[in-house]
Order: C-alpha cells, then sequence, then structure tokens
C-alpha cells in the first residue's frame, strides 16, 4: 500500500480536556506519523467553509458553533494507507457504534462532540491539507 497523508483535527472538546496527548498516541501507537501540527482557533465563518460539503445538513449550524468553540489542533498524519488507518483508529462517527480502543470510543462525547475529524478519501485529504497547511509546512 502506498504511503498517504490525511488531515486531522483534534476538536473542541477534546482541546478542553486535555486529550491532545492522548489522542496523538493513539496515532503513533498505529504508524501515522506527525508530519504537520498546529493550534488554532477558527472562526464560525472559517469552520463553515471547511464543512461546506455539510451545508444542506440539519446539523450543519450545530457543527459549525462547536468547531469555532474552543482551540482544535490540525495537523497531518502520514503512513501507510493513511486514509483508511486514521479512520479506524478514529472510530465510527457515533461514540456509540465505535469499536473498543478507538479514539471516539475512549473519549467522544457525543456524535458531534467526537473528539476528532479525519479526511475520508485522497481527493478530500489533498483538499484539507491544501486548506491549513502550505507545502512549506509538511516536515516528513
Ligand atoms: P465523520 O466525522 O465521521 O466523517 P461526517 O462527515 O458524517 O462524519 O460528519 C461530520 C461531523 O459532523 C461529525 O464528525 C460530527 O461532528 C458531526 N455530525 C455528524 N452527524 C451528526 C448528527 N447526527 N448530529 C450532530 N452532529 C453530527
Ligand atoms: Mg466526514
Amino acid at each position: 500500500m502506498a504511503i498517504e497523508r490525511t488531515l486531522s483535527i483534534i476538536k473542541p472538546d477534546a482541546t478542553r480536556r486535555n486529550l491532545t496527548g492522548r489522542i496523538n498516541a493513539k496515532f503513533e501507537d498505529a504508524g501515522l506519523r506527525i508530519v504537520a501540527q498546529k493550534r488554532i482557533h477558527l472562526s464560525k465563518a472559517q469552520a463553515g467553509q471547511f464543512y461546506a460539503v455539510h451545508a444542506e445538513r440539519p446539523f450543519y449550524d450545530e457543527l459549525c458553533t462547536f468547531m469555532a468553540s474552543e482551540p482544535v489542533v490540525v495537523q497531518v498524519l502520514e503512513g501507510e494507507g493513511a486514509i483508511a488507518k486514521n479512520r479506524e483508529v478514529m472510530g465510527a462517527t457515533n461514540p456509540a457504534n465505535a469499536d473498543d480502543g478507538t479514539i471516539r470510543k475512549e473519549f467522544a462525547l457525543s456524535v458531534g462532540e467526537n473528539s476528532v475529524h479525519g479526511s475520508d478519501a485522497p481527493e478530500t485529504a489533498a483538499t484539507e491539507i491544501a486548506f491549513f497547511f502550505s507545502g512549506l509546512e509538511l516536515v516528513g
């Protein structure tokens, strides 16, 4: 399998509870390398732009308000099949359906406040990485 890069976000419910290090340990234990990382506080407009694909969903406004409520940590993870591997480590969107040992099973508070974001395909990974990082900031 090819080496890939994927965009990850540690969401406000997790940064608020000081879980950044414990979540990063899950990524690293799974063989994912953190090749870029920064802590930022999104505006609601920026959150809305990032999640524009969900604009028609009933939870969109709640999601954007939540993502702008506290700082987030945005990061690029690199490794063999990193996009799918990260989705595995994250667990299902709704923590009630997430497998044991996943980030969402262990840390998520609800389907909305579910601790992490991860890209879902190569095209979205490329777009989402470019949304937050310049090429100079990706240090593999
Ligand atoms: P994922 O983050 O697993 O890729 P989606 O892309 O479907 O999930 O949704 C994006 C984000 O929107 C979720 O991670 C979650 O924070 C929020 N979300 C999804 N479904 C709901 C819902 N039913 N109610 C509230 N928030 C939701
Ligand atoms: Mg998604």
